[in-house]
């Protein structure tokens, strides 16, 4: 399905299929996206690098996010290369190009799942400088990350490593965000 050739050949199916599983522009962000905000508001974060399409972290009012796979407000005609906000998406059953009347697709698509390098670069950038990891939902890119940096893991499947100078929470995110955000009313960061 994440697939331009797909999409383009079957338009009415792909859309189908988009919204009933990644296309929610009305979700609102979890504790969790709140708590990376507040922390960036804090001047306590870097930034965030993530493989979401969501824009979930930008609605919570993160500015450095960088995303390896864009999102799903960036669409394009897949003719004439017109761009379009995922509103399009949302009013249509097959949005079509107001311009040449072709087939509008999500950028992840009509890229064929490809990456954004200058996301991967800057977000590798502060993943580098960081003191402190905080990964959350995602299984396996922690062995990606510097060995050396600590790291709090926050998955409902504990990884399979062994680092001493990491923190493993096996729990749903958005609780123990919740949980976070209720200790630290009481002790704020310093
Ligand atoms: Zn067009």
């Amino acid at each position: 399905m994440l697939n331009s050739t797909f999409a383009k050949k079957n338009p009415k199916l792909f859309y189908l299929l988009y919204r009933k599983t990644f296309f929610h522009p009305n979700a609102e962000p979890n504790a969790c996206h709140l708590f990376l905000s507040d922390l960036e508001k804090q001047k306590k974060l870097l930034g965030i690098a993530t493989m979401n399409i969501d824009f979930l972290h930008q609605k919570a009012g993160s500015k450095s996010v960088h995303e390896y796979w864009g999102n799903m407000r960036m669409n394009h005609c897949s003719l004439c290369n017109k761009s379009f906000d995922w509103d399009i998406a949302q009013q249509n059953d097959i949005p079509l190009c107001d311009l040449c009347g072709h087939v509008i697709l999500p950028d992840f698509v009509l890229r064929n799942l490809g990456t954004y390098q200058d996301n991967i670069r800057d977000g590798s950038n502060i993943l580098s400088k960081a003191d402190l990891m905080i990964i959350a939902g995602t299984k396996n890119s922690w062995r990606n990350f510097p060995e050396s940096t600590p790291k709090v893991i926050v998955n409902l499947e504990l990884p399979e490593i062994n680092e001493s100078n990491s923190l493993f929470i096996q729990e749903n995110i958005a609780k123990v965000f919740t949980d976070v955000k209720k200790v630290l009313i009481h002790t704020p960061i310093v």
